[in-house]
């Protein structure tokens, strides 16, 4: 599983300073994506090292969000895993899918977004939106709290 950037972003998770890593590969291919350039399997290889690494050059950040991986949700789950164990960082997954993997387990994250892109019902900011956005609550049931995007 590869990764074509990084970047340190505020909408994307609320109440958090997220180092959301881009993974490329993306096999939903959603209708009007518009990050058409994560569908090729290009990048450098994402792994616990490399994550190590972006967690010291963004230190402070509060989460860490694997966008993408749908490819292989079992690797995402690896990764999320090694951040519990070696960081003090929440974890979040924005997914395509419309129902969880079932190789994720929930333990290894604190967030977790999913749902492909529809142009009709429109992004998570919106309240048609298809997309929900779950917060992994202490007892692990899945919280919606899509609302958070929407403006009031
Ligand atoms: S899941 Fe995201 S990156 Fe993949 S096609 Fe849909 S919008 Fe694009």
């Amino acid at each position: 599983m590869k990764f074509v950037d990084v970047k340190e972003v505020f909408a994307e998770i609320p109440d958090e300073i997220t180092l959301a890593i881009s993974i490329s590969g993306c096999p939903i291919q959603c209708k009007g994506c518009h990050s058409q350039y994560l569908w090729e399997d290009v990048g450098q290889e994402l792994t616990p090292e490399v994550l190590s690494t972006l967690l010291d050059q963004h230190f402070g950040v509060s989460c860490i969000c694997f966008m993408g991986g749908d490819q292989d949700p079992a690797g995402i789950n690896l990764l999320a895993r090694w951040v519990k164990a070696n960081s003090k960082v929440k974890v979040a997954w924005y997914s395509g899918r419309g129902k969880l993997a079932t190789q994720i387990e929930l333990p290894n994250f604190d967030y977790l977004k999913l749902g492909p892109y529809d142009e009709a019902a429109g992004a998570l900011n919106m309240r048609t939106t298809n997309q929900r956005f779950y917060q992994v609550a202490d007892d692990l049931h899945l919280e919606d709290i899509t609302h958070r995007f929407w403006k009031l």
